[in-house]
């Protein structure tokens, strides 16, 4: 199953009408390890009314907390219980190298899944306070109300490339423990995981239509987004498409929630450990070849030790072992395809010709003729007002430029269209959560943060890196309706 990704729904699988295939292009050989059956209008269509019978006709979004707990427990233990396959796949699929697939692609969300899970002990209804109400005779009555949780209905789930997996539980886990169906449509650059996901539902018993897989590209985000049976659009990937999702959403009245980019700021002060500092620097870049939404790519040094942070990055940048994901020893993989590479490559020309300085990297790497890799890459002296300061690249690039006072960093921070994320260096903590409160960011990490992604912790973004809020009790929020019923309580 692990190289075939057929459509799945109402429970059962399909190749659907068209009996078109796309290849899955693993980034590091250039080659095809497998495939995935591309669906349409009539298969988005039969999914979405495979998702609104399960929703409307029951029995998952009436069934009591504690039966559908246990359904979602069987599910998610499944899933862990094949997290090493799992993670197989999204190396060949993404290019990630392993032990980050095992560890963030794969053990991180099977956590926040878990968290989902275990909500579902807690009742979906909230005591509101009491209220004694007068009457013209001068008696009084006590009144009453309660703020119920009810599910949404049914949710279109539309995600990005980088973190397949990862992406698709974090909308799948909140949809689903609260009651509601889901329409999934991965990215056509990883479909596999996805198909494993539903392949888990499927032997693990979750009723027909909770979950149906349509593989596709924009014109099944686009049904999804207008077929006036879906109630919420989940979106994670880019600012543009984002602002499609939300334009093609609009007529119908839908929610929508969108995780998007990202540009997010790395301050160093002057005072920071910059040992520490560095290594999350180099990892701001580097990790997953920048293919991620909330790294850090502008590095803000203060002046006193920029000469050095500067030097010190560069040099680390040019020992990072760029290879083959699945070798261990891999601290860096390939970007996702030819035409990502294309994009990251055009970033650096335009870099190249507006006064930054190229410290490290900036081309293929020589001993790597097949795979869409590119060097890590480091620009000193970047003007904030530049392409590469202020666009996401979304590849290996890291933008550093010099500050010197805390009141210069907080605004080169927040001149960003993004509020993704964001880190602060700093031997004085205290300074450091001040610091943070001022960045408009959806979460800042001071010395590397709790090194941790617990499922109680908000992620998303301010400006346009988003509308709402994944992980947390903001998320039951977004992917519930909330009822208040009233009452004399006596
Ligand atoms: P993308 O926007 O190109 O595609 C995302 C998804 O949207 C894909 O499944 C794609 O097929 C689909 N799509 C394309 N056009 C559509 C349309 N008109 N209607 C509906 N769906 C449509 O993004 P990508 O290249 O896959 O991923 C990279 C982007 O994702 C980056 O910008 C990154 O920052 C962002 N991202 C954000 C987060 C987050 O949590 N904020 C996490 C991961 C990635």
């Amino acid at each position: 199953m692990s190289d075939t990704a057929r459509l799945y729904i109402d429970g059962a699988w399909t190749d659907g009408s068209s009996g078109e295939r796309a290849a899955v292009i693993n980034p590091a050989t250039e080659k095809a390890i497998g495939w995935a059956a591309v669906g349409g209008a009539a298969e988005c269509a039969a999914a979405v009314a495979a998702a609104r019978r399960a929703f409307d006709g029951g029995p998952w979004s009436r069934m009591a907390r504690s039966d559908r707990q246990k359904l979602l427990r069987v599910f998610a233990d499944e899933l862990r219980s094949r997290e090493e396959e799992i993670a197989d796949i999204i190396v060949g699929e993404t290019g990630a190298p392993v032990a980050t697939a095992l560890n963030h692609h794969v053990r991180v969300p099977l956590g926040h899944l878990d968290h989902y899970v275990a909500q579902l002990s807690a009742s979906d209804t909230r005591p509101l306070p009491l209220q004694v109400n007068p009457r013209p005779d001068g008696t009084s009555w006590l009144g009453g109300s309660v703020m119920v949780y009810e599910p949404v209905g049914v949710v279109a789930a539309i995600t990005a490339y980088n973190f397949p997996f990862y992406l698709n539980l974090a909308k799948l886990g909140p949809a689903l423990s609260c009651g509601n169906t889901v329409v999934l449509k991965p990215s056509p650059d990883a479909p596999l995981s996805a198909a494993l996901i539903a392949e888990v539902a499927d032997t693990t018993g979750l009723p027909p239509g909770v979950i149906n897989i349509v593989n596709g590209g924009a014109d099944v985000g686009e049904l999804m987004c207008t077929d006036p049976r879906v109630d919420l659009v989940t979106f994670t990937g880019s600012e543009r498409v984002g602002g499609l999702v939300a334009a093609q959403a609009a007529p119908t009245i839908k929610r929508v929630l969108l995780e998007l980019g990202g540009k997010s700021a790395l301050i160093v002060r002057a005072d920071a450990d910059l040992n520490a500092a560095l290594a999350m620097g180099l990892n701001s870049f580097t990790s997953q070849a920048g293919q991620g939404c909330a790294l850090t790519t502008r590095h803000l040094v203060h002046a006193n030790v920029y000469d050095d942070y500067v030097a010190r990055l560069a040099d680390l940048a040019k020992k990072v072992r760029v290879g083959d994901p699945a070798d261990p020893a891999t601290n860096m993989g390939p970007l996702i395809s030819a035409a990502q590479r294309d994009k990251v490559e055009s970033f650096i020309e335009v870099a190249n010709g507006t006064g930054a300085e190229l410290v490290a990297g900036g081309g293929r790497p020589a001993n790597l003729p097949q795979g869409y890799f590119v060097e890590p890459t480091v620009f000193a002296n970047v003007d904030n007002a530049s392409q590469l300061a202020q666009e996401e690249v979304f590849g290996p690039v890291a933008a550093v430029m010099p500050f010197r006072t805390d009141e210069e960093a907080v605004a080169l921070a927040n001149d960003s269209n993004y509020g993704l994320g964001g880190a602060i260096f700093s031997a004085d903590v205290g300074r450091a959560f001040e610091l943070a409160r001022q960045i408009r960011t959806g979460q800042v990490h001071i010395n590397g943060g709790s090194g941790a992604s617990p499922g109680w912790d908000p992620f998303g973004g301010y400006k346009r890196s988003g509308l709402g809020r994944e992980l947390g009790e903001t998320a039951l929020a977004d992917y519930s309706e909330i009822k208040t019923i009233k009452f004399h309580a006596g």
